[in-house]
């Protein structure tokens, strides 16, 4: 792992960093910066431009400003999975014909380092991808591909874990396994950026939230005194 950080000290740092999809702005000169094991939430509803910073992020799209993770600006590199930032995305991107032991093992491509360890890791936060690792992919329910997609991202021994909405389409009680997975990789020093619409599981985990809204930041600060701010309350939280 590299101690690397930006001048600021940040591990990730975007300063007026646009994006657009031929004339559709997705992204309007956004700026903020992760710690090294901070965990940041962006929030925001559908098309507010969250997958799209995922994406730039991660080195998947060009952009307009800067990004800068561990010191070096992303555009640059083109290979930031080497450098520990690892996107694990909404649609999962499992091999779905292939078992879970399989699937996590893919993972450790191209990343060194003890990969026993980092598989124990995986089956003790998520006991059932150990239970049914030579299940096929497909044949997972939804919360165990989730499950799965995290614990590929983990095998790739992330410094910096990105997430784009973990939650989408599971039930209450596999969202609160997911909390508490998410919770434990924090503890372990993992730098998390999470996407997400569901606005009360990013507040419970974040050090610090964004609120993204037709790809500009509308709010940004601690989880607890944005739970206070009339405008989320209303907007997100049910008043
Ligand atoms: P969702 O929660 O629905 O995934 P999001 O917050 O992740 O939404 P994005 O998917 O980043 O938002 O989309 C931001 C904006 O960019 C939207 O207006 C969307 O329609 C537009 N957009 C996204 N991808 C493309 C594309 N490939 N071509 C054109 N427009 C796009």
């Amino acid at each position: 792992m590299s101690d690397d950080t930006g001048a600021d000290g940040s591990l990730l740092r975007a300063e007026d960093l646009s994006v657009s999809y031929g004339k559709v702005a997705a992204l309007r000169g956004v700026s903020f910066s992760v710690d090294d094991g901070e965990f940041v939430a962006v929030i925001g509803p559908n098309g507010a431009g969250k997958s799209t910073l995922c994406d730039a992020i991660s080195g998947y799209l060009d952009y307009e400003g800067s990004i800068e993770y561990a010191g070096t600006e992303v555009r640059e590199t083109g290979h930031v999975v080497e450098d520990g930032l690892i996107y694990c995305s909404e649609s999962r991107n499992l091999f779905g014909n292939m078992s879970v032991a399989n699937n996590l093992e893919l993972g450790a491509y191209r990343r060194k380092g003890n990969v026993d360890e980092r598989r124990e890791f995986v089956y003790d936060l998520f006991p059932v991808l150990e239970d049914r690792k030579k299940q096929l992919a497909r044949t997972l329910s939804g919360g165990q591909q989730q499950m799965l997609a995290i614990g590929r991202a983990l095998m790739g021994d992330p410094r910096a874990l990105v997430l784009d909405e973990p939650t989408i389409g599971l039930a209450p009680v596999i969202c609160d396994d997911i909390t508490e997975a998410l919770a434990q990789i924090h503890d372990e020093g993992v730098s998390v950026i999470l996407l997400e619409q569901n606005v009360t599981f990013a507040m419970d985990l974040a050090d610090r939230v964004f609120l993204l809204e037709n790809g500009s930041f509308a709010r940004e600060g601690p989880p607890e005194v944005l739970e206070d701010d009339e405008y989320i309350r209303d907007a997100y939280l049910g008043g």
